[in-house]
């Protein structure tokens, strides 16, 4: 029996490609494709020429996240073609094949597995310096399938998002040893809604009792700094939201032997590029997220 037509075939698409990275993440709602998203923008903002591959197939949300819903994929002679953010920035998700957004997509294993197959075989992403793929939460069949697919041409590794509380570690040690399991480099982790960071000015809903009355304290102290130190509104009020008294991922990291690639804040602007489509690093202003997301691209 030769080779698998299909491996073969993926391999050659892939030839084109230098770097592969696997997002990962234990649970849903961590962050998983905010982080790849913010991860693919920063990649091309340093001139390299990106591919994002959203493969959630019960959860595309990397159309909205870059700003692309309603988006159709096209074909050529070449094979699909991704949609472009950017000129040096390719987008291709599930979601684009989806007729409306609110679709449900109720697949089994070998349907999800044969569009997965397709997606490494027929898009034509052309060169690529970075293909960043944002698969979906856990350790599934789905996994299993992309790992081996993309083994077969070479894979740089995963990055792994988690929130810093237990319950949020405990599944990314199942995904360390997936990983490791699997034979797939775990490039690194990283603590994401770590820590809520807000510029004073957006601290509206911190109220204080006076007189019985509930007045709002932030209120008074906002415009009595507008008046004499308008600077120092833009100073950073940092608060934990998540329990990490256990060390967060940060101890959980030594104690597997996988790299710490840092901790993301929670940030009301980060959540919002999200929701625009855009790119947290553009909008720099009272953006707590973007030097940390810098950070973490610097150490890849
Ligand atoms: P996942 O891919 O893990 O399911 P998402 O990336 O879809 O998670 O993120 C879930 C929600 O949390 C989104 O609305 C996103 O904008 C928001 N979010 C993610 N990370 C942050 C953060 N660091 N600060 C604020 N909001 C965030």
């Amino acid at each position: 029996k030769g080779p698998d037509p299909d491996l073969v075939a993926i391999a050659e698409r892939m030839a084109t490609v230098k770097h592969k990275i696997l997002i990962l993440s234990g649970k849903g709602g961590v962050g998983k494709s905010t982080f790849s998203a913010q991860l693919s923008f920063a990649l091309a903002a340093k001139d390299f020429q990106v591919g994002l591959m959203d493969i959630d197939i019960c959860g595309p949300s990397i159309p909205k996240m870059l700003g692309l819903e309603g988006q159709d994929i096209h074909q050529s002679n070449l094979g699909w073609s991704p949609v472009y953010v950017e000129s040096n920035l390719g987008v291709m998700s599930i979601g684009f094949m989806l007729p409306n957004p609110d679709e449900a997509v109720i697949w089994r294993g070998p349907r999800k597995n044969g569009l997965i197959k397709q997606f490494l075989k027929d898009v034509y992403w052309g060169e690529l310096d970075f293909l960043v793929v944002d698969a979906p939460p856990g350790t599934s069949d789905e996994h299993i399938s992309i790992v081996q697919f993309l083994q077969a041409t070479g894979i740089d590794g995963a990055i792994i998002v988690t929130t810093p509380q237990q319950v949020s570690l405990i599944d990314v040690r199942k995904e360390v040893n997936f990983c490791k399991k699997v034979g797939v480099p775990v490039l690194g982790v990283v603590e994401n809604m770590s820590g809520l960071c807000q510029p004073l000015r957006d601290f509206r809903f911190l109220k204080m009792a006076e007189n019985g009355e509930h007045t709002d304290l932030t209120e008074k102290v906002i415009e009595y700094m507008r008046e004499k130190a308008p600077e120092m509104l833009d100073l950073i009020a940092a608060s934990e939201v998540f329990d990490s008294s256990g060390g967060g991922a940060a101890k959980m990291c030594t104690e597997m032997g996988v790299p710490f690639l840092g901790k993301v804040p929670l940030d009301p602007q980060l959540c919002k590029a999200a929701e625009e489509g855009k790119s947290c690093f553009a909008e720099q202003k009272c953006s707590t997220s973007a030097p940390a997301l810098k950070n973490i691209v610097e150490k890849l």
